[in-house]
């Protein structure tokens, strides 16, 4: 059993579905509501857990009736929590999602995931020292990706940078990335004034840009390949990237090839967008392997 490392944000996605969204001022009858657990990080531990690795989750959550929920859904999945915190005078992350005439809006509250600091996660080194493979992504503070970047680089653990949501990174931080997983709109910020072409021409076997329902995209060293995902009905796209960066750190971890790798987790995104919600598909290693 491969052991994977994630440290990063957890989080209550609190949904409304309604007619239409309200106007300044204006109250309105909503359809329905919901409570799912969802932030990237947890995302990501929940997903390479149904996959078979061992799981460890480095993150923290508010001292309230979300921070229990979401303890417990790692529970449930199989993930770790030594490294789960809950934090005193702070709320868990919350994600106020509303569904409305086809589209939706979104106000995230950070709360606890902004207490994953450096100084935090420094708690975990025996366990980030140890692993097979660190992830990490963005809903947690700058300096603490930099941090986590300086720290595998000195243990030779090998790190998954995802940087999503998107804000410019430090050259450095990119150097001690050993692979980086943006979707489309992500590499665009971050290789800002260079095409795109040039960007995976000049990080060979390590920027993997992911391309929705056509796949990946990567430079193998020679040239640049476009490995096709699987076609399926799609239903609810939400975590197709969080279950492809699971997936990807898991296939890696194993000692997979690159291109078999990506093929392994283009297979469990697809899997996952077949069902609603962002934990609500991700794949279990059976299914993954019973349909490559
Ligand atoms: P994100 O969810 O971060 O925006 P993408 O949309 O690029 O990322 O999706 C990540 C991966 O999920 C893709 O590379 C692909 O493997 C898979 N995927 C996403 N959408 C689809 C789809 N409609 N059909 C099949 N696979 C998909």
């Amino acid at each position: 059993m491969v052991k994977v490392t994630v440290i990063g944000s957890s989080s209550i996605d609190l949904v409304v579905t309604a007619e239409r969204r309200p106007d300044k001022g204006e109250t309105i009858l909503g359809e329905s509501f919901k409570t799912v657990p969802g932030g990237k990080g947890a995302n990501q531990a929940v997903a390479a857990a149904r996959l078979g690795a061992e799981v460890f989750m480095v993150g923290c959550v508010g001292e309230d009736g979300f921070g229990k929920e979401i303890l417990d859904n790692f529970k449930e999945n199989g993930v770790l929590t030594d490294y789960v915190e809950p934090v005193t005078h702070s709320e868990s992350g919350t994600a106020h999602i509303t569904l409305a005439e086809g589209d939706n809006s979104i106000i995230v509250v950070k709360g606890a995931n902004n207490h994953v600091t450096p100084e935090f996660v420094g708690k975990a080194l025996d366990v980030i020292r140890t692993s097979d493979i660190v992830l990490i992504q963005q809903e947690i503070p700058e300096e603490t990706v930099e941090y986590v970047s300086e720290l595998c680089h000195a243990h030779h653990v090998p790190l998954l940078l995802n940087p999503a949501p998107s804000r410019p990174i430090s050259k450095d931080v990119i150097a001690k990335a050993a692979y980086l997983t943006p979707n489309e709109l992500e590499a665009a910020v971050l290789f800002q004034n260079k095409d795109i072409h040039e960007a995976l021409a000049e990080n060979p076997n390590k920027l993997f840009i992911t391309e929705g329902k056509n796949g990946v995209r990567y430079h193998d060293g020679e040239q640049e390949v476009l490995v096709p995902t699987y076609t399926v009905e799609a239903v609810d796209t939400t975590g197709a990237g969080d279950t492809f960066n699971a997936a990807f750190a898991v296939a890696l971890a194993e000692g997979q090839g690159l291109k078999e790798a990506v093929r392994f987790a283009n297979r469990a995104a697809s899997l996952s967008v077949t069902k609603f919600g962002a934990q609500g598909g991700m794949p279990t290693r059976t299914e993954v392997e019973g349909s490559l």
